[in-house]
């Protein structure tokens, strides 16, 4: 039959994330896979948003975000790390930080252009590129450490590079990037006067003495920065779907030329309601950190016990481990026969390279969420721990 679907989709499947919750709530598993938390956010934000349901926030929402929350926006960029945004011009509100990659990609990528990516790559910047006509040019992460090697970022630049896309913290590997790596990009990103989309979801999920340090306060950065986050992660609202675009007026302008064309406009009633979040529950980011970082450690500690020896993350909701003690073909084949082994759901890191076989790469990786209630984590352990997990 005729091919229907267009030949920007080829190679092109069902994302990971919805493949293996629906593989979870197919067989029962406990999902360690999606990361989202079982746990929402602040109640009061809850209840905000209820008020403006019932208080005629119905209607579309100005294009580029209600003022108060672009407002609430540049003041949580001003309080946390002394960014100073013109919430009229350099603040956008976007559909989840999912779109805002999607609007920043199709609003700065022209056909050809190359995007230096940090690899494993989270799906939807693959998926992205590519409908932007971009070609991406992947700079690996590679176990165990998973550091940014400035040479290979340099090797990876060449004079069809349009910009870089950076996501630090970083999943699915949980580094957070040094000021000395973020230096290397910087340096990249000045010398061939290149744009950088940085997504700093994670931004405060970070842990130890680990420190988040957003691209955009190094010197030459803000005017060639596109920041991106959202309320999903620092406020346990995934389901929400608001994030934020900010930095120099042209590039946030840009992307919200594409974002008109996608939403035309972000879900009006939760906006107050997270303009209230960041206003009015500033330590709440700082305190889920540190419950995150204890599901950390006894997710982390689980599963060495499980005998699956995990890195430990610096930031993010995930641990990873390495399975090639194992015996498996792939994280893919291991993580599909997981649910019927163990009762557990993970995430295979094979699919986020584009050579999963190369030194250090994913092939034998899984990913490992700990948003989860202690409970459902323990359970989750105590499974893996009866189970014969070898191929
Ligand atoms: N960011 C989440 C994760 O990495 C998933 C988000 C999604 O499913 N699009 O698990």
């Amino acid at each position: 039959m005729t091919q229907r679907s267009a030949r920007r989709l080829d190679g092109i499947g069902t994302t990971i994330f919805t493949e293996m919750s629906a593989l979870a709530a197919r067989t029962g598993a406990v999902n360690l896979g999606q990361g989202f938390p079982d746990r929402d956010g602040p109640p009061e934000v809850i209840a905000r948003a209820v008020t403006a349901l019932q208080s005629g926030a119905n209607q579309y929402a100005p294009g580029p975000g209600i003022p108060a929350l672009r407002q609430a926006i540049a003041r949580h960029q001003q309080r946390h790390y002394g960014i100073e945004l013109d919430p009229g011009r350099q603040v956008v509100v976007t559909t989840g930080c999912t779109e805002g990659i999607a609007a920043a990609l199709l609003g700065l990528v022209d056909p050809g252009d190359e995007v230096v990516v940090l690899e494993p790559y989270y799906d939807s910047y693959t998926a992205m590129i590519t409908f932007a006509g971009g070609v991406r040019r992947p700079v690996t992460l590679r176990a165990p450490d998973f550091r940014l090697d400035p040479d290979a970022l340099r090797a990876a630049v060449s004079p069809r590079t349009k910009l870089i896309l950076l996501n630090s913290p970083h999943n699915p590997t949980g580094t957070v990037l040094t000021r000395a790596e973020l230096e290397s990009v910087a340096a990249v990103a000045v010398e061939h006067d290149l744009v950088v989309v940085t997504d700093e979801v994670y931004e405060h999920l970070v842990f130890d003495d680990h420190q988040h340090v957003p691209l955009a306060t190094l010197p030459g950065m803000a005017e060639r920065t596109l920041t991106l986050s959202s309320a999903g992660k620092s406020y346990s609202f995934t389901g929400w779907k608001v994030g934020w675009a900010t930095g120099p007026a042209p590039l946030v302008g840009a992307l919200l030329a594409a974002k008109q064309w996608l939403t035309f406009t972000s879900g009006a009633p939760l906006q107050p309601a997270v303009a209230t979040a960041l206003d009015e529950h500033a330590d709440y980011p700082a305190d889920l950190a540190r419950s995150l970082q204890e599901r950390r450690d006894r997710l982390v500690a689980g599963l060495g016990e499980a005998g699956l020896t995990p890195y430990v993350p610096q930031g993010t909701y995930f641990a990873t481990t390495d399975i090639s003690h194992l015996g498996w073909a792939s994280s893919r084949d291991f993580c599909w026969a997981l649910p019927e082994r163990a009762g557990v759901v993970a995430v295979p890191l094979e699919v986020f390279y584009d050579d999963p076989d190369a030194p250090g790469a994913g092939r034998q990786l899984v990913r490992w969420a700990f948003c989860k209630e202690v409970e459902v984590i323990d359970e989750a352990l105590h499974r893996l721990a009866g189970a014969d997990l070898s191929a």
